[in-house]
């Protein structure tokens, strides 16, 4: 180093000297002369009053250098906020996590619907103007047995619509055992009383009888009402009245019955293995009269709201004006489309579908990964860690089955620390995990790090990123 640097305290280059830069200009090419500007002007306020306490020598604030700085600045400023992570949490659908993963068909169908005009509401056929429930209706009536077919944002807009367009300024009849609050603040009291249908609770938490709702029905009354209880389990001393039963009662009446059935499945998912969900084809057999379920739940398509039931009945929710504010867009009825298309073939079902080939992974398989990454993790770790591939237990999520367990495999990172330094090792990994550049999520507990293999279908993908996992030892 020249020996003058020891002698003249540092100086910040000018905004305009900076500006000139040829490093400058290869930022000023890629991000715009406004961003780059203010960002050279961000930084050099920054290193002001550091400069002119003489904290900064001038290696630190050489043109390259501060153009380098100004540059990491705009690539953390433009990178997206929306990122893809490695779901190791156990957890399949995880709602905070984006729920069902997309079949290769439906990503292409998104593709299409996002850069080529498409017939969403035109009628081919007749040239005239269509609607866009017309696109799914055939599907849907093919895999359901329903008369009819509406499809909206997501659940909880379509239970809101259904109970608004059938129970306006009149009495909702439902359970007590069933007025359940789902993530994300859905309550039905609540959606009940935005859809102006007056809530009338009959029975107990845990028992409710054929003669409390027939108690209950009466001029006020607009509909009887069934949920799903997806996301708990009532068990022990218990008595529901069947939909089947239910169904006749609001009938005699002149009552229709709307079953919100959370996830609901297309198909009975015992023949993969998977615990019993009620399936939509049943509950409209039973004699439900609208049914409501989720896209992007088990079904294992887009965020959607897919209500299905009578013709007459549907006809109206399709009138309510509600239906246009809640409608889906192009993107989703395309992916949607393509998802139940799958469902034609049941027999390569579990192959073709993400949601259900990751939620019917043999344990076996899954023990065989974990088995395969654990010394590769640990070796990266180092002495600190303790990386072991043990038996674990993952949960389908989105509220469905929430006592169910599926066997799956796990890293388990315990630190070999005293007690007193655990937590932070546990929180320390967990953070470096999540900044990696595809961040990593898994789960503490029982004073380990677990990493719930099940899910990781990019093993390449997160291995290549691993030498970037540094970790320093915690002491104190
Ligand atoms: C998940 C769920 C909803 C909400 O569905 P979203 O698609 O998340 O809007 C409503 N009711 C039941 C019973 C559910 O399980």
């Amino acid at each position: 180093m020249p020996s003058n640097l020891a002698t003249f305290p540092a100086r910040l280059p000018s905004i305009d000297t900076l500006l000139q830069h040829p490093a400058s200009q290869s930022l000023i090419d890629r991000y715009g002369r406004d961003a780059v500007l203010a960002t050279l002007r961000q930084l050099l306020d920054d290193l002001r009053e550091p400069t002119r306490l003489g904290q900064l020598d001038a290696a630190e604030l050489a043109i390259p250098v501060l153009a380098g700085r100004a540059g990491e600045r705009l690539a953390s400023q433009h990178r997206s906020q929306v990122r893809r992570v490695f779901n190791l949490t156990g957890t399949v659908l995880h709602t905070n996590l984006g729920r069902a993963l997309l079949p290769e068909e439906a990503i292409e169908a998104v593709q299409m619907a996002a850069r080529y005009p498409l017939n969403l509401e035109f009628d081919l056929a007749t040239g005239k103007r269509g609607d866009r429930d017309d696109l799914i209706e055939g599907l849907i009536r093919e895999l359901t047995g329903a008369e009819a077919v509406t499809v909206v944002n997501n659940n909880a807009a379509a239970v809101l619509l259904a109970l608004n367009s059938l129970g306006a300024r009149k009495e909702g009849i439902i359970s007590r055992g069933e007025l359940i609050e789902i993530g994300g603040a859905f309550r039905i009291p609540d959606i009940m009383a935005r859809a102006g249908v007056k809530l009338h609770e009959v029975g107990t938490t845990n028992r409710t009888h054929a003669r409390d709702y027939e108690a209950a029905i009466g001029p006020r009354s607009g509909l009887l009402m069934r949920v799903h209880c997806s996301n708990y389990s009532i068990q022990g001393f218990t008595t529901q009245v069947p939909t089947a039963a239910l169904a006749q009662l609001a009938h005699q009446h002149g009552l229709p019955l709307l079953e919100d059935l959370g996830s609901g499945s297309l198909l009975d998912l015992t023949r993969w293995g998977l615990p019993a969900e009620p399936t939509v084809r049943q509950a409209l057999a039973d004699g439900a009269d609208i049914v409501t379920f989720s896209g992007d739940k088990l079904l294992g398509g887009p965020q959607a709201g897919i209500i299905v039931g009578r013709k007459e009945l549907i006809a109206r929710i399709k009138k309510n004006p509600l239906k246009r504010a809640l409608r889906v867009d192009k993107m989703t009825l395309a992916a949607l489309e393509a998802v139940l298309g799958l469902y034609r073939n049941p027999d390569l079902l579990a192959e073709r579908l993400p949601s259900l080939r990751l939620l019917t992974r043999p344990q076996s398989e899954i023990i065989a990964q974990a088995e395969r990454l654990a010394p590769v993790l640990a070796q990266q770790l180092g002495q600190q860690w303790q990386v072991m591939a043990v038996p674990a237990l993952s949960m389908i999520g989105s509220g469905s089955q929430p006592v169910a367990r599926l066997p799956s495999a796990a890293l388990c990172l315990r630190p070999q620390v005293s007690r007193r330094l655990r937590g932070r090792c546990l929180q320390g990994l967990e953070q470096t995990l999540r900044m990696l550049p595809i961040p990593v999520l898994g789960r503490i507990d029982d004073d380990a790090l677990w990493l719930d293999v099940r899910q990781l279908d990019d093993e390449p993908g997160w291995l290549a990123q691993l030498p970037t996992l540094q970790w320093t030892e915690v002491s104190g």
